[in-house]
């Protein structure tokens, strides 16, 4: 996992009261690597502008292309979780200028005239895997996170441990697709829901 985007979000917890709170209040909310995570999701610290940055980039970006709140805040709450996300969202999209320009009466006359559906966009539908025990790179990688767009079958390889954690997961792709190409509306993983779970000590009841 690239240090510096862990850095990022681990700098911001220290500004997010609410991560103390939820951390040793609800079980749910467990410490994984550095990285706090809520029902296997990454959890955003409300600082360094991380919740606003990830809105824009699931409600704005021509990927997304200002889908309404229940689609925008489906493909968030696949990797990402923040307490009263719903809210940010509705409010989000109720002040987005480009979505008031566009009302949905004016979008649905136009509607019935398209002969055909409009074609998907690359990386709008991905597939996640996992290639793991490898042999280990002199970086101490030994598996990669494999992303297939299913539109165009391109595959990006990214690096990561055979003991990746989901959380370390989200954050690699962060970096490595969604910062690219968007959030895609569509994720398709075996292993993102069920991630390995790491042995833990301290595990509060
Ligand atoms: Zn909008």
């Amino acid at each position: 996992m690239d240090p510096q985007v862990k850095e990022d979000i681990i700098a911001s917890y220290e500004q997010d009261e609410k991560t103390k709170d939820l951390g040793s209040q609800d079980a749910r909310m467990e410490k994984d690597n550095d990285l706090w995570t809520y029902d296997n999701r990454l959890y955003v610290p409300d600082g360094r502008e991380l919740r606003q940055r990830l809105l824009t980039e699931f409600h704005d970006t021509p990927m997304h292309g200002h889908l309404g709140v229940d689609k925008t805040l489906a493909a968030m709450e696949q990797l990402f979780y923040w307490p009263n996300m719903v809210d940010d969202v509705r409010l989000y999209i109720k002040t987005c200028e480009q979505c008031q320009r566009n009302k949905p009466s004016n979008l649905k006359k136009a509607g019935l005239l398209k002969p055909l559906p409009v074609p998907d966009n690359p990386f709008e539908s991905v597939s996640l895997d996992f290639i793991t025990l490898l042999p280990e790179t002199q970086r101490g990688h030994g598996a990669l996170l494999v992303v297939v767009d299913r539109l165009s079958r391109l595959m990006t390889l990214i690096p990561t441990t055979t003991d990746v954690t989901a959380a370390e997961a989200a954050a690699l792709f962060y970096k490595n697709i969604f910062v690219h190409f968007g959030m895609p509306s569509f994720v398709e993983s075996e292993r993102m829901g069920t991630p390995r779970r790491k042995p833990r000590k301290n595990r509060r009841r």
